[in-house]
């Protein structure tokens, strides 16, 4: 097989085998075939060893032989809503949506499932209090927090109700209330250890992926999506911080807007499309101009915004007109030939004592608009007015 019949099948498996690790992006069909794929073949092994094992060790000395085939008769039935759930799961597996009658039938399968298992190995021995609480925790994590607590109950009724029946004689098998002992004991121990670990380890995973998640999530609330540059809500919020920190210690800080030039020329000469990649490159060219500690974010359309922390007006003059020869130099690459552009920029100083981000913005804002009226393609220095300055640092109280 040649390298280009071999990759896109590669690259089903691996769509394939990262949807299946990221169980928070499964439609509810696919979580309740999670549930399904494991208590078919779970009740499959029960019922095997009910009927062909002679119910060891599960089933309560008292047990006589025709009891024991009558719960062996009986338990085969559990199969069938187990099965009928695989093939309704497979069926709306693709829904992106709802699914909610199924997603409460496999809950409470699963309810009366693990009541009923419950009841056969004992309602004093721990794994059918493990498989219920480990399906409770699991099925918190998967489903709807109301389809989980109806789930939970099911499961107490349910138990009750087999004790009652058990109690009245009108189910084949009596409940188990004897101690455990020998082989008995350590199936149990080997099968609560089992539940134990397996509902703790799908726990543990599922919740890991939640924090991947949650990174993600939070990671693209603050990152600009054509760019992948920090948006502008992030940029505020560096801002606010990182002005607060400045006044504090007294260290200088500049912020810098920047606006490409008649950049709805280029959109309606060459396209949109086009227009994005002079945006992206762009990005890229004023990222590369600056260190570290600074930060460049998209401001809007075609406006950036830099940082600069622990630099002074002199200082943010030079990383700008850096930053505007290397937009100059950042050259898109187009079928009549390569695409320049330039930019106008305005730049602030923190005055002594602090200010407030949304004066020092406006100030370079100003100085932004004197850059374009000088002629576009340069840098100018703003001034927070005097009186401007005293005012924001007398509206610090802390300070
Ligand atoms: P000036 O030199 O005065 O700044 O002129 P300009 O054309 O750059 O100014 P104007 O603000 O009038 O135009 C900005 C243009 O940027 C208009 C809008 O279509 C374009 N724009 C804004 N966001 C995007 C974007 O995400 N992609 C593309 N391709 N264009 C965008
Ligand atoms: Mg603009
Ligand atoms: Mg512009």
């Amino acid at each position: 097989m040649s390298e280009g019949e071999q990759s896109p099948q590669r690259s089903r498996w691996g769509r394939w085998a990262e949807r299946l690790l990221d169980p928070l992006g499964w439609s509810p069909a696919e979580r309740c075939l999670l549930v399904i794929a494991i208590l078919l073949p779970g009740s499959l092994v029960f019922v095997l060893l009910i009927n062909f094992r002679s119910g060891w060790p599960y089933l309560p000395p008292g047990a006589d032989r025709a009891a024991m085939r009558e719960l062996g008769a009986l338990a085969w039935w559990v199969l069938a809503p187990w099965s009928a759930l695989g093939i309704a799961a497979l069926v709306a597996r693709r829904r992106p949506t709802g699914a909610p009658v199924l997603v409460h039938l496999t809950v409470q399968s699963y309810a009366l499932t693990i009541a009923a298992f419950t009841y056969i190995t004992g309602p004093l021995y721990s794994p059918g209090w493990m498989a219920a609480m480990g399906g409770a925790m699991v099925g918190f994590l998967l489903f709807e927090r109301a389809a989980a607590l109806v789930g939970l109950l099911t499961f107490v009724l349910g138990l009750t109700a087999a004790m009652v029946a058990g109690r009245q004689g009108w189910v084949p098998v009596p409940v188990r209330a004897e101690p455990l002992a020998g082989g008995g004991l350590v199936g149990f121990g080997v099968t609560a250890v089992f539940f134990m670990a397996f509902t703790m380890g799908l726990a543990m995973f599922l919740i890991t992926r939640w924090r991947q998640h949650e990174r993600n999530v939070v990671q693209l609330s603050r990152t600009d999506a054509l760019t992948g540059l920090t948006n502008r809500r992030r940029f505020l919020e560096v801002f606010e911080r990182e002005l607060a920190r400045a006044a504090r210690y007294q260290r200088p800080l500049s912020c810098v807007l920047v606006d490409l030039d008649r950049f709805k020329h280029v959109n309606d000469t060459h396209g949109h499309e086009v227009g994005d990649r002079v945006l992206v490159a762009s990005a890229q060219a004023l990222a590369r101009g600056l260190r570290e500690a600074d930060l460049v974010a998209r401001w809007g359309g075609e406006e950036f915004a830099l940082l600069l922390p622990d630099t002074g007006a002199e200082g943010a003059m030079e990383v700008a007109t850096r930053c505007l020869d290397a937009l100059r130099a950042a050259r898109t690459m187009l079928p009549g030939g390569p695409l320049g552009i330039t930019a106008s920029m305005g730049v602030v100083e923190m005055p002594a004592g602090g200010a407030r981000a949304k004066d020092l913005l406006r100030v370079a804002d100003e100085a932004l608009y004197r850059a374009k009226a000088e002629g576009r393609d340069r840098v100018v220095l703003g001034q927070v007015a005097a009186a401007q300055a005293a005012a924001s640092s007398s509206a610090r109280p802390s300070e």
